[in-house]
């Protein structure tokens, strides 16, 4: 986080000491939230990759520089906006989170929440998007393979705009998998990605 605040150095100090669970033991670094606390919109993704994990920044490895692309097509910077983990440390092997890591770490996340108060959640990917969805009431489909229906669709709930987009990480890659998922990401330009900063008109 660049800018801090008693409540937020004190967030993010819990965070960087954290052994709650498993993944603390095969970490570098577990990664705080980055960017402005009077975001009015919160970008979660799912974990830290190598290199965010590591250097223990947010957003900085081959994904980040797909990201900056698409804020850049949004017109949205990335100091404008907040950006964060639903776990905080790097999962071995990039497997999927658990459970229990999960129900673990998402106390951070629901804390960082709290503290910034955004209009627009914008979960990146499966995991984070189904946590948001399901703790905001939000209905979803019960099948991952069914889940690419909600990426790109605005949903209401809590006060709060939720907004769930691919992640970008695999849209670094060639391929199919890559132009698969380029497609629904390129509605971040219209997006309320561009709620990010003073741009955004309800
Ligand atoms: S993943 Fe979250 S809960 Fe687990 S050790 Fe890291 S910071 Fe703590």
């Amino acid at each position: 986080m660049h800018v801090n605040s008693p409540r937020t150095k004190r967030l993010n100090d819990e965070i960087r000491s954290c052994i709650k669970c498993r993944l603390s033991q095969t970490r570098h670094n577990a990664l705080c939230g980055e960017g402005s606390l009077q975001a009015r919109l919160l970008l979660i993704a799912q974990a830290p990759g190598k290199i965010e994990d590591v250097e223990g920044r947010m957003f900085i490895g081959p994904s980040g520089k797909v990201l900056d692309d698409l804020l850049d097509a949004a017109g949205v910077k990335r100091d404008e906006i907040y950006m964060t983990n639903l776990v905080k440390c790097i999962l071995p092997k990039f497997r999927r989170p658990r459970e229990d890591e999960i129900a673990a770490c998402s106390t951070y996340l629901e804390k960082e929440i709290e503290l910034i108060r955004p209009d627009v959640l914008v979960p990146l990917g499966f995991f984070a998007t189904r946590y948001i969805l399901d703790t905001r009431g939000v209905e979803r489909p019960q099948s991952k393979a069914e889940f690419p229906q909600v990426f790109g669709r605005l949903h209401l709930a809590g006060g709060k705009r939720i907004y769930p987009l691919t992640h970008p990480r695999p849209c670094s890659t060639t391929g199919r998998a890559g132009r698969a998922c380029r497609q629904p990401t390129a509605s971040w330009a219209c997006s309320p990605v561009s709620a990010g900063g003073s741009r955004y008109v309800p």
